[in-house]
């Protein structure tokens, strides 16, 4: 089942186009990344979907149906960071979150738990770290047990330790079965946690489905010779068929990461008549596949 389907959705502010006619669904069960630069609509289509902002056309659909607020009471979300008060402990200020979202109020030792700050609930939130205040605020979503997560950059304004530790506790809760949903800038992050991804750009969806999929690594080897017409029907040939480009006199083959081999590629060229001038292998990162999608 989807949970979310976003159906042709654009959202202008102004002249600002912020979604362009943005569709696509977020399985069931998925650790669903929207990776984006900075003010490419992560936050837009976040608000839209937990009814904070309107669309101006398009819609979306929630567990399948017209979205109500019975369909958002199951969804915790951590849209931007929540106003808890210094002076009063954790577990006072999730006893507040819980009378507020009029939930929860039975949860608030075990959802302590499962962002590990059991231990210190009875000291003052303003003795915590950058990275417990970001647990507790996630432990707030938490409240009530919703199926569903909804984080915008969760690990913002983290050092590594506070980012892995949030990256563990995002794995933890979707092995619990939990869907979650997280808008982020960091592509590592995404790579290392999500499942799914939809990548935006100025409001575009660029690209959208399995992280394995979409963010694949790639080896690229570039080859030359004298006669590249002819080269390019010799490797229109290769075992494997890869995907054969041609640029400035030189033919790109792309291959899976780790599959290219520089040897068969030379063996195979002679083989067929053809003398190499020109033999490189150029791994192609995550990075700059993100930055091809995004630029
Ligand atoms: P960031 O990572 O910086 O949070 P984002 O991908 O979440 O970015 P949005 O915050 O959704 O992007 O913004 C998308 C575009 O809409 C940007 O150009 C932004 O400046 C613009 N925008 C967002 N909110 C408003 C608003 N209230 N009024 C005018 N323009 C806005």
């Amino acid at each position: 089942m989807d949970i979310v389907h976003i159906d042709n959705l654009s959202k202008n502010y102004g002249k600002v186009h912020a979604l362009k006619q943005v569709s696509f669904s977020i399985p069931a069960g998925t650790v669903f990344g929207i990776l984006g630069p900075n003010g490419s609509g992560k936050t837009t289509l976040l608000g839209i979907v937990m009814d904070v902002l309107k669309p101006n056309s398009g819609g979306i659909r929630l567990f399948g149906e017209k979205p109500s607020e019975l369909h958002r009471k199951q969804i915790g979300t951590l849209l931007e960071t929540p106003n808890f008060y210094h002076y009063l402990s954790g577990e006072e200020n999730l006893r507040i979150s819980a009378a507020i979202k009029g939930r929860g109020e039975m949860d608030i030792d075990k959802v302590l738990q499962t962002v590990d700050l059991l231990k210190r609930k009875k000291s003052p939130f303003s003795t915590y770290s950058l990275g417990m205040k970001q647990r507790l605020a996630i432990a707030a979503a938490l409240l009530g047990d919703p199926e569903v997560l909804v984080f915008d950059e969760p690990t913002n304004g983290l050092d590594p330790v506070g980012i892995a530790e949030i990256r563990e506790l995002i794995k933890k809760l979707s092995l619990q079965g939990k869907t979650i949903i997280m808008a982020s800038h960091l592509l590592d992050e995404v790579e290392k946690v999500c499942t799914h991804v939809a990548i935006l750009k100025q409001g575009v969806l660029v690209a959208c489905g399995d992280v394995n999929e979409i963010l694949v690594n790639e080896d690229i080897v570039e080859i030359a010779s004298s006669d590249i017409g002819a080269l390019k029907n010799i490797f229109s040939n290769y075992p494997g068929s890869p995907a054969i480009n041609l640029s400035d006199n030189i033919i790109k083959l792309s291959f899976p990461a780790g599959k290219a081999n520089l040897q068969d590629i030379n063996r195979f060229s002679f083989d067929n008549g053809m003398v190499l001038t020109y033999l490189n292998l150029k791994k192609k990162s995550l990075e700059s596949k993100f930055f091809e999608l995004t630029n």
